[in-house]
């Protein structure tokens, strides 16, 4: 496959020469460090947080790199995976000539990311059954095309996105398929991580914000080739993941055990959401979820919002969303939160 990622950069992107820290400059073994305009007494916290962080993560990517099972050099660590989209549309989308397909309904980010770069995005549904129209896609792109967003499993739908049709856009796409696996924990699709080998136009999204529950920490994670990860490197803020973050992940990611009981506890608890909510007759659909939320189609929607705000449980109203009409998506909750849930939809519903 003919796939050229020099060409596919935005010009001023492939000029960009990249700032040089301190730390960038210097590499070797020093003890006093007098170079980067720090204070040298400390920081007034038990922990010392006076000194820059690592530019490049080292030590939080190699324990990634082991869990993940992707080398490091096939990774990007951002302020959340926002900073990751954002990056994207900085190095490939020159403003007002390039543009992107999105596939609707879809998570948020990605055309408000686009707006704020002045870039042209393009909607091609996905079908009923919430799965992608290739034939739509392959009419609505053309040669500024220069990314499709595919989220899987879907935000807001749940659903995972057939791994057979994202393939046929990676092969027939000259541009990038960004697949964003947010919810992939909660999934028994196979990670596009492994595909990384096989497509030179793959960028894989994940994060800890859901299934690693460390939302507050901001870290989202980019996988893609060695080079596109070169790009991402050159065009991030230089120390884009602050110290406290780098500290509190890597302690974090030894507690894999708790996240995987975590995961397994809520789906189990998705499943049982699922039939009390198919057991109400006002509920018309649930679309089948590989994610930690459903989404319900259901009477009077709005209204059940309301109630439910009233009684202090907060849903997500996507009763407006393109082919989401009159459904509402609930993140699935601990036993007791799902158990007052139900409860109060019932008493709706009564
Ligand atoms: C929640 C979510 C994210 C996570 O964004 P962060 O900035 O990493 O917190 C990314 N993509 C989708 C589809 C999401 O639903």
């Amino acid at each position: 496959m003919s796939f050229n990622l020099t060409a596919l950069l935005r010009e001023n992107i492939r000029n960009l020469v990249p700032y040089s820290s301190a730390r960038d400059e210097f590499k070797g073994e020093a003890s006093v460090f007098l170079d980067a305009n720090e204070n040298a007494f400390g920081s007034p916290l038990p922990h010392d947080y006076n000194r820059y962080p690592d530019p490049l993560q080292h030590q939080v990517k190699h324990k990634l790199s082991s869990i993940k099972g992707v080398p490091a050099e096939n990774m990007f660590l951002g302020n959340g995976s926002d900073e990751a989209i954002d990056i994207l549309y900085r190095a490939f989308c020159t403003p007002k000539i390039d543009n992107v397909i999105l596939v609707p309904p879809t998570y948020g980010m990605y055309e408000v990311s686009a707006n704020i770069n002045d870039v042209e995005v393009r909607k091609v549904n996905l079908t009923a059954d919430y799965q992608l129209d290739l034939d739509g896609i392959a009419e609505a792109l053309d040669t500024h095309t220069k990314l499709i967003f595919v989220c899987s499993p879907n935000n807001p739908t749940g659903n995972s996105i057939n791994p057979l049709d994202i393939e046929t856009l990676l092969v027939n796409f000259k541009g990038i398929v960004v697949v964003d696996e947010a919810y992939i924990n909660y999934s028994k699709q196979k990670s596009f991580t492994y595909s990384l080998p096989e497509f030179p136009n793959l960028v894989v999204l994940q994060t800890l914000s859901k299934a690693w529950g460390l939302a507050a920490l901001r870290l989202g994670l980019a996988f893609a080739s060695k080079e596109i990860i070169e790009v991402f490197n050159k065009i991030k803020p230089p120390y884009n993941i602050n110290q406290a973050t780098q500290d509190l992940v890597l302690e974090a990611l030894n507690n894999y055990e708790v996240v995987n009981e975590w995961i397994r506890e809520t789906i189990k608890e998705r499943e049982t959401l699922v039939s009390q909510l198919d057991a109400l007759q006002q509920v018309e659909k649930i679309t089948p979820s590989d994610a930690n939320f459903i989404l319900v189609k259901l009477q009077d929607p709005r209204s059940l919002y309301d109630f439910l705000v009233d009684k202090g449980i907060i849903v997500r109203d996507r009763s407006k969303v393109a082919l989401c009409d009159g459904c509402l998506r609930i993140t699935v909750g601990t036993k007791l939160e799902n158990e007052r849930l139900i409860n109060e939809i019932q008493e709706f519903y009564k």
